[in-house]
């Protein structure tokens, strides 16, 4: 499968491209040369013999002259259709069984047989190697995190001990070199004591080997995504700056999303005393009002900043409606938010939450609830073998018997997370179309899955890749930007110092990039100031906090550093 992978690799490379254009080129001709024949053929049997034949029966005896067949039902019986005949075979042997067999052998299996055959992948990097990324594990994860790394301009290299992979990757046009991790006179050739970081995604007892390793070389920081929660400390001690239990944090992702106990809000990140933190109106009194009506900011001093519906980030406004489905994006002191929590906490629903899929991530989902004390019902068609703690029913989730007999149309919220997307995606279908108000929560294990889960009916979808791409991001960044959902982020930059004195409006921040000042944290005022007006005068020194999209912020990253 691999050398399958590999072979369509050469051919999508730039030299294989113009010589695809030229075989093109060359088959126009060769098509061009037989309807000529095949007219020319009909021309001289009816001039020559007296015989009529059709187009098709014209070409059909071209084709079978020029590839040598010649079956011999259709012949001339003068001389000068003897020549023609001849003519006709000699430059089928000579265009068609000589000239393309070369073409097709020269042009594309010779260098590409060449190429591989030739490969020797990279084993050690420039000894003046620095401030690059290594990262050791390529998978959606970490393929989501280079993509970061290549939009800020960070370099990096991926180290594979697989020599196909290396070519692969290579032939992707992806910075390879090849070893295996945890060779220490290798892991010196990747230079890693200059390395800017150090990034791994392999299994638990890999990454212990390789923090050792690469910890003995010098102090780099090490990240590491672990796969199993109760190796962190593990993980920690082998020498890992960072170890991420990642499935612990998806579920506890989906938990705080799926139950209306989130209507006590989750914080999503704090940056110094500014609190950004996301409430659910499912369940809450707010339900049914308008943004202006809610009157949050009147009576609690929090900015609304940003309405989440189904995915979709929208801009606040008074006249914005809260629905059932409307997460709101909060920015304030926690003393401001606890204020939020007083209003909303006044729960009309009980929660009963069905996950589908107990396995890591269902599991640590389950977990948080039991923490919330939310009860749940787990479904999943093995028993996971890790879990001693949780009952569950066991059976296939797209058994919609199953689902109908465990009472999933009287849930308050769903939790959809099997490794499967195709799954998730049908159960997301499913559910909804049996219980139109439950809230349903869905992982998706591809990002290219999100937006069909919205589509099915999902009101909250996480995706593992852009969730730990956007963790490893903020590692390496000392977390200058957060993830809220698919496709929106909050991201501080200190204010580039050509526009000091300027006012936000005049600025062009928000016109140029896209991007919402959502606050302000000036030098020397402790207190952060959220939703800043239009006309507020921006000041050397001070730090802007905004939100936008990926490409928002690669806008500003381009407009303003
Ligand atoms: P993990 O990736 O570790 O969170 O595990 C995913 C879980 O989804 C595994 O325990 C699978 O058994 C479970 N799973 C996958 N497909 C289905 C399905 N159709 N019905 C129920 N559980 C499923
Ligand atoms: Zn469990």
């Amino acid at each position: 499968m691999k050398t399958v992978a590999t072979g369509l690799a050469y051919f999508v490379r730039r030299q294989a491209v113009q010589n695809l254009r030229l075989l093109l080129l060359y088959c126009t001709f060769l098509v061009t040369m037989v309807v000529g024949y095949a007219f020319l053929f009909r021309y001289l049997m009816l001039h020559l013999e007296g015989r009529e034949f059709s187009l098709i029966a014209s070409i059909y005896w071209t084709i079978t002259v020029m590839t040598t067949l010649g079956f011999g039902d259709i012949t001339f019986h003068s001389d000068p259709g003897f020549v023609f005949a001849s003519l006709v075979t000699i430059s089928g042997v000579v265009f068609l069984l000589i000239f393309l067999p070369f073409i097709l052998i020269s042009m594309f299996v010779a260098p590409w047989l060449q190429q591989s055959l030739q490969y020797r992948a990279k084993t050690e990097l420039p000894a003046d190697t620095r401030g690059h990324v290594l990262v050791f594990g390529l998978d959606v994860i970490t393929r989501a995190f280079l993509r970061k790394l290549e939009g800020r301009n960070i370099p990096f290299v991926v180290i594979t001990a697989d020599h196909d992979e290396a070519f692969r990757l290579e032939s992707e046009g992806l910075n390879v070199i090849c070893g295996t991790a945890t060779d220490a006179a290798f892991l010196e050739k990747t230079r890693v004591k200059a390395s800017r970081h150090v990034v791994a995604n392999l299994n638990d007892p890999a990454c212990v080997n390789l923090c050792l390793t690469a910890r003995a070389l010098g102090d780099r920081p090490i990240t590491v995504i672990a796969d199993d929660p109760a190796h962190v400390d593990l993980l920690r001690l082998a020498g890992a700056t960072y170890a991420i239990p990642l499935s612990q944090i998806l579920g506890r992702y989906l938990a705080t999303r799926a139950t209306t106990c989130g209507a006590m809000s989750h914080v999503l990140d704090s940056f110094g005393s500014l609190v950004i933190a996301e409430v659910p109106v499912y369940g809450t009194p707010l339900a049914g009002r308008t943004l202006g009506q809610a009157r949050l900011r009147e009576r609690t001093a929090i900015s609304v900043i940003g309405l989440l519906e189904r995915g979709a980030f929208t801009v606040p406004r008074p006249e914005s409606v809260l629905s059932q489905h409307t997460l709101l994006l909060l920015a304030g002191t926690r003393e401001q938010l606890f204020a939020v929590e007083q209003i909303v906490s006044v729960r009309e629903v009980e929660d009963m939450i069905f996950i589908l899929g107990h396995g890591r991530i269902g599991c640590a989902a389950a977990t948080n609830l039991d923490q919330m004390k939310v009860p749940y019902k787990l479904i999943d068609r093995r028993e996971n073998p890790a879990c001693g703690r949780h009952a569950q029913v066991t059976g296939d989730a797209t058994n919609l018997g199953l689902l109908r007999g465990s009472g999933i149309d009287r849930a308050s919220g769903l939790i959809i997370t099997t490794n499967d997307d195709n799954v998730n995606i049908f159960l997301t279908l499913a559910s909804r179309h049996v219980n139109a108000h439950v809230r349903i929560v869905s992982r998706s294990n591809g990002e290219e899955n999100v937006d069909e889960l919205y589509a099915a009916g999902a009101d909250f979808v996480v995706s593992n890749a852009s969730v730990g791409a956007n963790i490893l991001a903020n590692v390496l960044d000392k977390k200058e930007s957060i993830f809220l959902t698919e496709g929106v982020g909050v991201f501080r930059r200190t204010l580039p110092p050509r526009l000091s004195g300027w006012t936000i409006a005049e600025s062009g921040i928000e016109g140029l990039t896209g991007c919402t000042v959502v606050a302000l944290e000036r030098p020397g005022v402790p207190e952060p100031l959220t939703t800043p007006p239009p006309d507020t005068v921006l000041k050397a020194g001070t730090v802007l906090v905004l939100i936008g999209s990926p490409e928002q912020e690669k806008r500003f990253n381009q407009a303003f550093q």
